[in-house]
């Protein structure tokens, strides 16, 4: 079994952006700078957004959080996403998810300028990846993709089964895994939760990728050996063994299913480096479309 390090792959990664920057720095160009917005106090957003902001500031970019009251207005909301769209010196941006119950995530997300759309869940950017097109594909999927290709793993002709299908990875995921590409050109297999017969499907699987959000969802028996998993899942689940009180799991029950891998990502240390990292590469892209 091989270990998808995707703490060690990023790092990697944003060793490479970070001397983009420094050449882009000696030659006079602009400093991608990302801003996040963030409302509320919903503890895991502030720990997702403070990572981003300082994963910006090691590779170099310029970063700006903004952060706003739970009780802001959608049309408030809006309007602080329209000044961003205006801003010349923010190049992308993104607004944190979930947002609060009274704010429509759809009228947000449609209202960030397709350009400055880092997050890629803008529908043109979404049109635009399922099309082929250049364009930001969503941070998870993207990041996903590139573990895929660091490792080298073959996946033409491979039947890939997506476990989840959400706008944000279960979907785009499984467009991308189909596409006439590398990575991609596998058969793929979309399941959710009115699939039949799941530990069926999943054991044809050559490649898994569970994005679910419920821990430990996937066992030994559901997969076949030599399978390649990638689990998406960030689960909280309660500990005392950590200062926090809680760890953080996956929605593969990794002890009993990695036996069975050729490869498997771990959780924490997987997926989530590798979607900060895609994030700081869309951010990058963005400068050079709008500024070179
Ligand atoms: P959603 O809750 O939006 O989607 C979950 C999907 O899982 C849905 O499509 C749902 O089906 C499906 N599902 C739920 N129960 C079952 C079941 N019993 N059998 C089959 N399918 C089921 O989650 P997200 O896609 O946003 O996130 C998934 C996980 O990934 C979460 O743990 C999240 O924290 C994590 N995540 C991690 C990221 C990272 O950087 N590593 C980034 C984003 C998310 P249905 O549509 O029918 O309801």
């Amino acid at each position: 079994m091989i270990l998808l390090d995707g703490k060690k792959t990023a790092e990697q990664i944003q060793g490479e952006i970070a001397q983009v920057v420094q050449q882009r720095k000696s030659s006079g160009k602009k400093i991608p700078h990302l801003a996040a917005v963030l409302v509320g106090d919903n503890p895991a957003s502030k720990t997702y957004v403070t990572s981003k902001v300082k994963t910006c500031e090691k590779v170099g970019f310029n970063s700006s959080l903004v952060q706003l009251a739970s009780d802001i207005t959608q049309s408030e909301l809006i309007d602080q996403v329209i000044r961003l769209n205006s801003n010349p010196d923010i190049d992308g941006y993104i607004v944190q998810l979930p947002l609060p119950k009274h704010i429509s995530e759809r009228k947000i997300i449609e209202a960030i300028h397709p350009s400055k759309d880092v997050d890629g869940f803008h529908p043109v950017n979404v049109g635009k990846m399922a099309l082929n097109l250049p364009g930001f594909i969503s941070a998870t999927p993207f990041g996903i993709l590139q573990l895929i290709k660091r490792y080298k793993i073959p996946t033409e002709g491979k039947h890939c089964v997506v476990i989840g299908r959400s706008n944000i990875v279960g979907s785009p995921m499984s467009i991308l895994m189909a596409r006439n590409e590398y990575p991609g050109n596998c058969t793929v297999t979309l399941c959710h939760s009115r699939s039949k017969n799941l530990p069926e499907i999943t054991r044809s699987a050559d490649i898994l990728i569970a994005a679910i959000g419920k821990t430990d969802f996937v066992t030994a028996d559901m997969v076949k050996e030599g399978v390649v998993v990638i689990d998406v899942g960030i689960n909280r689940v309660s500990s005392t063994e950590t200062k926090s009180g809680y760890k953080l799991k996956g929605d593969v029950k990794f002890d009993e299913v990695s036996g069975k891998c050729a490869y498997i990502t771990p959780v924490p240390g997987g997926v989530g480096p590798m979607t900060i990292t895609a994030l700081l590469q869309n951010t990058l892209l963005a400068t050079e479309q709008l500024h070179d």
